[in-house]
């Protein structure tokens, strides 16, 4: 199983650093042939308008879009913050982008106010037993969620970590605090 970590832009050498830890092979995705070495993909944090324009340049927002539904060759993706915006089905907030549509929740961008309001916290999830420690960085929040969506954390009774199929988003970065739990659950 190898996986992937688009790295147009963003905290993606936090998460090929989590995975290294954990020996698991591990591509940098920046083309659409990158993406047939995978079969699993990292969206990290950074900008969703950056990252959003990127996918949509390079075709390899679209080629995500045909795995997920691949069944010969089907791909999980996991999205932390900026992630979970352009995988969202639709994004809210100031300069919005356009997004992937793979996971039925909407999601509002900076929702939590600017740089000066990101802090950390500990994170009880469905299924890891110690509380997780991470990081809000001018995170976005869920602000709705589909029927028969798996919800894996709340903070503050909001949503953080849902899933739904093969597609999981969390508002949170855990990369950034040593964290392999949410990692090891999502490639599980
Ligand atoms: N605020 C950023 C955005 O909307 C996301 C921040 C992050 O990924 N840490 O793109």
């Amino acid at each position: 199983m190898v996986t992937g970590v688009l790295a147009f832009q963003g905290d993606f050498a936090e998460h090929l650093q989590v995975l290294s830890r954990m020996h698991m092979p591990s591509v940098e995705v920046r083309t659409k042939d990158d993406m047939s070495k995978i079969d699993a993909l990292i969206i990290p944090g950074g900008e969703s308008t950056v990252i959003a324009k990127f996918l949509e340049e390079t075709g390899v927002g679209r080629e995500i879009q045909k795995r997920i539904k691949n069944v010969k060759h089907p791909l999980r993706v996991y999205g932390t913050c900026a992630g979970a915006i352009v995988l969202a089905r639709k994004a809210t907030g100031k300069n919005a982008p356009k997004t992937l549509g793979l996971i039925d929740a909407v999601v509002d961008r900076n929702a939590y106010g600017t740089q000066v309001d990101s802090f950390e916290a500990e994170l009880k999830i469905s299924g890891i037993r110690k509380p997780v420690p991470v990081a809000f960085i001018r995170a976005p929040k869920i602000v709705s969620v589909g029927k028969g969506l798996e919800i894996l954390s709340r903070f503050r009774g909001e949503p953080v970590l849902i899933r739904q199929g093969n597609v999981m988003i969390g508002t949170f970065h855990a990369e950034v605090r040593d964290c392999t739990d949410i990692h090891r659950m999502f490639l599980a």
